[in-house]
């Protein structure tokens, strides 16, 4: 019996032991802090054994393969040990996939993955039947061991891709490439972005690869490296002859000869970034052949992801947005261009390292006033400060609101975009998310 131990009692975690439990393995899991009680419940049931507060490594060594979730960085001692004795480190994904026959589409990117990974899952569903895993939802090795779809859509982070060895995605998706988590990849960017090509490692010719051709380092990269699927450019700049493209102003798809047109006002989606979104979403489900009059209807009728760009409400005709998920430059970058009229910009929190001056030009253009939302806002205090006319800084979502409910006129944006980390006020971004709903609905 092949011992299979399972790092790390989340989802996937727990997802990955009933799945190896049902393939006959003999499994153990363990988590250095506390498992969820839900999660020891369903382990208990299956009758799998489980530690938590501790790694016993007499238990781990073992191992003929690891299941390390994506969370455990490369540098904990135990895994440097597993990766001294050879043992076979993997993902999730790479785990569940083998025991799978269904088409797999997934993707990656530094933005835009959940929202274009939910669009993409709702313009195929109506037609195939698929899963949606991965970063998201249920344990992607818990569907399979239920056996309940023939697709599945999933989200995958650069720190599942490193952990896969023969996972093949029949369609893959990078969205975009921009620094980000650099502190997990010895802060060399070109680690980072080989990360997220390994999501092309196993394809072939018959397979497909859905890329921003806009995005440089995705250019610079497919022009020095073999990749052997067969490439989807989409773009808002360039005429693309197989891919797609901007035509007046019509998304257009041409895939085989196969054309669609649709007006980008159609889109239910706001933003640039989400044209992008769009684009991958409609390649993949043209290429799995659902109905041009389905993608089109499906295109215009998402509902949106909450925290991104989410419309809260309208208060006095000034337009509350949640982007409580803009945790880095670039996604604040799309935020502040798709935004119509003068915005209260409330920024700030627990800095990755970020360039503020790339977004100097657009908030000169549409800010008309920051409220920092921080611990330590220096550097944007420092960035700012001569761009625009008010600057105020607040230590509680509650005092934000109230301060850019006082700020704000008929006709105003108040936009939640932090191009931060939330940990410094907040457990996560949703936590930020949600607190910054409340207090609106409060005012
Ligand atoms: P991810 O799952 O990769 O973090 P999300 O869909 O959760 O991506 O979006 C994260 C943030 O990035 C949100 O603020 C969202 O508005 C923004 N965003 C979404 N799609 C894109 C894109 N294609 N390019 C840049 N930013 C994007």
């Amino acid at each position: 019996m092949k011992r299979l131990v399972i790092l790390g009692g989340g989802e996937s975690g727990v997802g990955t032991a009933l799945l190896g439990k049902q393939k006959g393995y003999d499994v153990f899991v363990s988590d250095k802090g506390e498992i969820k009680e839900k999660y020891k419940k369903v382990l208990l049931e299956n009758e799998i054994e489980w530690e938590e507060k501790q790694h016993t490594e007499s238990k781990i060594l073992n191992a003929d393969v690891v299941m390390k979730s994506p969370g455990i960085p490369d540098r904990v001692p135990l895994v440097q040990k597993l990766r001294e004795k050879k043992v076979s480190l993997i993902s999730e994904i790479e785990f569940a996939a083998q025991f799978t026959d269904a088409t797999i589409v997934g993707i990656t990117g530094s933005n835009g993955k959940t929202t274009t990974t939910l669009l993409t899952h709702h313009l195929l569903k109506n037609e195939i039947n698929v899963g949606v895993a991965g970063n998201i939802g249920e344990s992607f090795a818990e569907q399979v061991a239920e056996g309940k779809y023939d697709n599945y859509v999933l989200e995958l982070s650069s720190f599942q891709l490193d952990g896969i060895e023969n996972f093949k995605p029949h369609i893959a998706v990078i969205t975009n490439i921009s620094e980000d988590h650099l502190d997990r990849y010895e802060y060399r960017y070109e680690n980072y972005i080989a990360s997220k090509f390994r999501i092309t490692k196993n394809q072939t010719a018959d397979d497909y690869l859905i890329y921003d051709a806009d995005d440089v380092e995705i250019e610079k990269y497919l022009n020095s490296h073999e990749v052997k699927a067969t490439l989807i450019p989409f773009s808002l700049t360039k005429k693309i002859k197989q891919g797609v493209c901007l035509d007046n102003d019509n998304i257009k798809l041409t895939i085989n000869e196969e054309i669609i047109t649709m007006p980008v006002k159609d889109l239910a989606l706001e933003g640039k970034h989400n044209i992008k979104n769009a684009m991958a979403s409609a390649a993949v489900a043209n290429l799995l052949r659902i109905r041009k009059a389905t993608i089109r209807e499906s295109l215009s009728n998402f509902q949106g992801v909450e925290h991104r760009l989410e419309h809260v409400l309208k208060i006095q005709n000034v337009q509350y947005i949640n982007d409580s998920k803009a945790t880095n430059i670039n996604a604040v970058f799309y935020a502040l261009d798709s935004m119509q009229s003068p915005t209260v910009w409330i920024v700030g929190g627990v800095d990755k390292g970020n360039d503020y001056t790339e977004l100097l030009s657009l908030v000169n253009e549409k800010v008309k006033a920051i409220i920092c939302l921080g611990k330590d806002n220096e550097k944007i205090k420092h960035v700012f400060q001569n761009t625009v006319e008010t600057l105020v800084e607040t230590e509680s979502m509650s005092e934000a609101v109230k301060m850019a409910y006082k700020l704000a006129e008929k006709g105003d944006n108040v936009l939640l975009s932090p191009a931060c980390a939330s940990f410094d006020l907040f457990e996560n971004y949703e936590d930020r998310g949600r607190q910054f709903k409340a207090a609106i609905r409060n005012l």
